[in-house]
């Protein structure tokens, strides 16, 4: 096998995918609860997504960033308008997307400290590593990058001081299993920065994009950040990531401070522009949050389940029984893709726009699982 050792992959290989089913390459058809890690919020091959790629495939690929392209620029557009950023710069994917939020805090206050939840998932490239203080995951790549500091959440506001350039922190922890951060807590983590003039950072990656039930996660927490990093689910199930960037740090970066050759290409921003137009849509976000609701009242039935938190279809349930092993007897026996955060702990992204027949479905698989 040539592929680097990097990933304990399941032994299936999926060849084509509609909806929320994917095919094998035997031909059998699974049930899809994990949207590529919050990527495929449309599902797979969306109508709408395949024909603007293949439309703009055949137009134009690739420019560089010495350009303008009209399906970017007007992402850029619909990005800050639909939310509070004035500004908006493109990488491909959630690691870049926060690295170019590190370097912006950091030349907005130079030499001051990010502040970052304990286990917190912000990426795997050595500033975005960094952030992650997860012994296993940076353990073997030291040295790190110096400036982060990993605090409890709920210490956090209390940790901010004249040294903090900012707090970089996901609304609701994702890899780590869904852990919802309160909105009394973000205020007050807000109240702290705008105190010694830090900025506040929501890394949004796997809440944006409708994850939660509102277009961004932060819509329903009544605090907004001084910017936000976006990537999964933003490209229709095409690799692009972004920073939007709030008035605080508008006039922070200049040209040559950042950069990336494919970022923001024609191709990926024409189907982020089609996620938008099918997400950013009141109907559709509140079928999201009845999705979520009906999902999270059905995991409830099954006997080994202990609890179940989360928001909109970003749902993880607390289990009695060991949850990896669980995950893989619900691919290998009951074709139900799942996906396990912790020893206990099971993760449930289904694509957005998930029936409330394919919902009962999955339950149904799991109730199969005899433990
Ligand atoms: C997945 C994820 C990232 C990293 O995104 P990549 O595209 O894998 O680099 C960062 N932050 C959060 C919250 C994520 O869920």
């Amino acid at each position: 096998m040539s592929l680097a050792n990097t990933y304990a992959r399941y032994p299936v290989e999926f060849v084509s995918g509609q909806g929320a089913w994917l095919t094998d390459s035997g031909g059998e058809r699974y049930l899809d609860f994990l949207s590529g890690i919050a990527v495929n919020n449309l599902g797979h091959c969306h109508p709408q997504v395949v024909a603007a790629v293949q439309e703009q495939v055949g137009r134009l690929m690739h420019v560089s960033n010495l350009f303008y392209t009209e399906p970017n620029v007007r992402l850029a557009e619909r990005l800050a308008a639909r939310s509070f950023g004035e500004s908006v710069f493109f990488c491909n994917s959630g690691a870049e997307a926060n690295e170019a939020a590190i370097k912006l805090v950091r030349k907005h206050r130079p030499r001051g400290d990010v502040i970052v939840a304990l286990n917190a998932f912000h990426g795997r490239t050595y500033g975005a590593l960094s952030a992650t203080p997860q012994e296993a995951k940076q353990a073997p790549f030291a040295p790190l990058v110096p400036g982060f500091r990993a605090i409890e959440a709920t210490e956090i506001a209390a940790a901010v001081d004249a040294d903090t350039a900012a707090v970089l922190i996901e609304p609701i922890q994702g890899e780590s299993g869904v852990n919802v951060m309160s909105p009394e807590l973000l205020a007050g983590i807000r109240a702290a920065c705008d105190a010694v003039g830090a900025a506040l950072v929501f890394d949004e990656v796997q809440t944006g994009m409708g994850r939660t039930g509102s277009l961004w996660a932060y819509e329903q927490l009544g605090v907004e950040p001084d910017a936000m990093t976006l990537a999964k689910g933003l490209g229709g199930g095409l690799p692009i990531g972004a920073l939007v960037i709030g008035p605080k740090l508008q006039s922070v970066f200049a040209p040559g401070d950042h950069g990336s050759t494919f970022a923001g290409g024609p191709v990926v921003s024409a189907a982020a522009n089609v996620a938008l137009d099918v997400i950013d849509d009141e109907a559709f976000l509140a079928r999201v949050r009845e999705s979520g609701e009906r999902l999270v009242e059905k995991l409830r039935e099954l006997p080994y389940v202990a609890s179940v938190r989360g928001r909109g279809l970003m749902v993880a349930a607390e289990i009695t029984t060991e949850a990896p092993k669980l995950a893989a007897r619900a691919l290998t026996e009951q074709r139900l893709i799942i996906n396990a955060t912790g020893a206990t702990t099971l993760r449930f992204l289904p694509p957005l726009i998930v029936s409330p027949e394919e919902i009962d479905d999955a339950v149904d698989r799991l109730k199969m699982l005899e433990i």
